[in-house]
């Protein structure tokens, strides 16, 4: 089962996984995300993936988990209209805390009813803003956790742990081809203001976000490479 939210990160996870596994079914979460524009794009990578390469034969069923309580419960400019900006302790007020931890749990549980135990997600340390809950000792402890407490052995696998963006954009490429590159760009979404409406050489985005940033760096030191 993958996390995938729609944007580059969690797209190429699911590249990766298809190629490895017969089949994967996949997981999204609506938290009242500012970006929630990403819901909709995440449809329209999976249509394009069955519709498009013979490496996608295995995707299974889709979910999509109500977790608008995060939202409720958070106040941070990924749920909020507030600025981005670096907060007490040194993080930026984009971290929804407890964010990850919950949807891996909830993927966990819903897993367990259906019969799966690999969880896929795209968290990375190299990039990470600093976001504590994309470490790969807080994945592993939280597996750890998870395995205990449901009493069922689960793998929680994160490929693009210590890739940077450049690296995620050619392994995206290395995976699915010019093609698959073409239709993250088009589709999958990472701004965290949530526009669409200016396409740039990476993909839509304001292109002056923590995010757009990101992408819009990784996208180029990967084409100077
Ligand atoms: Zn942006």
């Amino acid at each position: 089962m993958v996390l995938f939210s729609g944007g580059q990160d969690s797209a190429v996870c699911l590249a990766w996984a298809l190629q490895r596994y017969r089949m994967v079914e996949t997981i999204g979460f609506d938290y009242g995300q500012r970006h929630r524009v990403e819901l909709q794009c995440r449809l329209r990578i999976l249509s394009g993936l069955r519709d498009h390469f013979p490496w996608a034969a295995g995707l299974g069923e889709d979910h999509v988990i109500d977790l608008t309580v995060l939202g409720q419960i958070s106040a941070t400019s990924l749920t909020r209209d507030i600025a981005i900006e670096m907060a007490e302790g040194g993080l930026p007020n984009s971290f929804v805390p407890g964010r990850n931890l919950l949807f891996l749990t909830l993927a966990a549980a819903l897993a367990y009813r259906r019969g799966i135990t690999t969880l896929i997600g795209g968290m990375c340390e190299t990039d990470y803003s600093g976001y504590p809950d994309c470490r790969n000792e807080t994945i592993q402890a939280l597996a750890s956790a998870v395995s205990l407490g449901m009493d069922r052995k689960y793998a929680f696998l994160t490929p693009l742990m210590y890739l940077d963006k450049a690296a995620t954009w050619r392994l995206g490429e290395e995976l699915g081809g010019p093609a698959f590159t073409e239709l993250v760009r088009e589709h999958s979404h990472s701004c965290y203001m949530g526009v669409r409406e200016q396409r740039f050489i990476w993909g839509y985005g304001c292109g002056e976000c923590p995010a757009c940033q990101l992408r819009a760096r990784g996208y180029e030191a990967w084409r100077r490479q």
